[in-house]
Parts: C-alpha cells; structure tokens; sequence
C-alpha cells in the first residue's frame, strides 16, 4: 500500500495537466507539498510527467530533505520547495514552472506586479524576485532563503522561471494562470510603451502576446 497515496496521485495528476498546458516543457518543472509536521512529498527528478504513479513521487523530510519512500531519485529543486514549506507553514503546497511568459520577464530581472483584477489578499504584495543562481545547487536555495518576504507567495527566479506557494495544489494552479496573465499585461504595458519600436514589429508583439492570453492552465 503507497502511504499519503491521495497526496502522491495528486501530485502526478497536476503534473500532467501542468504540462498539458505548457506550464511544465520537457521534463522543467516540479511540485512539493508538505504532507504532515516533518514529511513533503515531491515529484521524481527528470521523469517523463505522463508516466508518473503515485509510488514514483518520493517522500523526504523537510527538515534534511533526505528521501524516507519512494524508489525515485527527489527534484533537484527540493531545497526550494522545503524553503517555501517552512516559509509559509499554513500553505501547503509549492510549484516550480517554466513558464513561457513569465520566464520571459524573469530574464529582465525585475519585481513583477500583479496584473488588474488580481487580488493581492491571497496572493501576496506582488511577484518577487530571486538572484540568479545556478539551477539545482545549494547557492539557489540560498539566494532563495535569503529573498523570501512574508508577505509573498510568488517569486520569479532570475533567467529561470517562477516558483508559487498556496494553501493547496489547485490554489496554486490558480495563482501559476495569474502570474501568467500579469506577464502577458506587464509585457504588453511595457511595449505599448516604447515610442522607438517598428510600429508593424509593436503591433505584432502586442497580437502574439493578446493570442496567449487565451492559453495557459
Ligand atoms: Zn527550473
């Protein structure tokens, strides 16, 4: 019998609608969630998201994310999802994507304000920013313990990608579509913005990026 099977199958399961909607490429992209006082279940590393069951999602400790189930080899991000775990105690969930627009902004290394009708209450002041740092290494979730802010959820990660926490699995999914939609406004504000643009190059832009707003989770 898998232990926290409900949990694990959950795990699995938004794995693939995150990579049915381009939330998650290839094999970029991984989920934690804190399961009781001391034990998060996190995905596989570099697995094949349609192929994960619920025994192939390992179980660490938060504490020394030393693996305690599971056959799988834990993401190399868990050291990021344990941060944000021990952050927020009363969120229980943590979603890192490369998402496309979104990473697109984290490569200009700014703070990302949320986008018109998104509520800062369950979302936090804004969507901060974390240093670059090389992806899977200690520096990372150094750089990360020292960014986090108590009143925010939602970090970009410098020329990387995003990393969200919510009270669960489905709220974070939520907030992934809204910090998707903030980069696409931001993204459109800034270009609507710049006077010195090819007016036929600007008004291309701003249609690719009106296109995808309809997409995403
Ligand atoms: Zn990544």
């Amino acid at each position: 019998m898998v232990r926290f099977a409900t949990v694990r199958q959950e795990i699995a399961d938004t794995c693939r609608y995150l990579a049915d909607h381009g939330y998650f490429a290839g094999t970029g992209g991984n989920i934690g969630v804190r399961l009781d006082a001391s034990l998060m279940a996190v995905t596989p590393s570099a697995t094949d998201y349609y192929a994960i069951g619920p025994a192939d999602v390992p179980i660490i400790e938060i504490a020394t994310l030393k693996r305690v189930d599971g056959e799988t080899v834990p993401t190399v991000e868990k050291a990021l999802h344990a941060c944000m775990i021990k952050a927020y105690p009363s969120r229980r969930a943590s979603i890192h994507t490369h998402q496309p627009v979104a990473s697109a902004i984290a490569l200009l290394h700014e703070i990302l304000p949320w986008g018109p009708g998104i509520s800062t209450d369950a979302n936090g002041d804004n969507v901060g920013l974390i240093p670059y740092r090389p992806s899977g290494t200690g520096m990372l979730a150094k750089a990360f313990a020292k960014a986090i802010k108590p009143k925010t959820y939602a970090y970009l990660m410098a020329s990387h990608g995003v990393i969200c926490s919510a009270d669960n699995l489905k709220a974070a999914t939520t907030m992934l579509r809204q910090i998707e939609q903030s980069a696409q406004h931001y993204l459109q504000t800034r270009i609507q913005k710049m006077t010195t643009l090819d007016k036929q190059l600007q008004a291309f832009l701003l249609a690719a990026l009106e296109t995808s707003k309809g997409k995403g989770a």
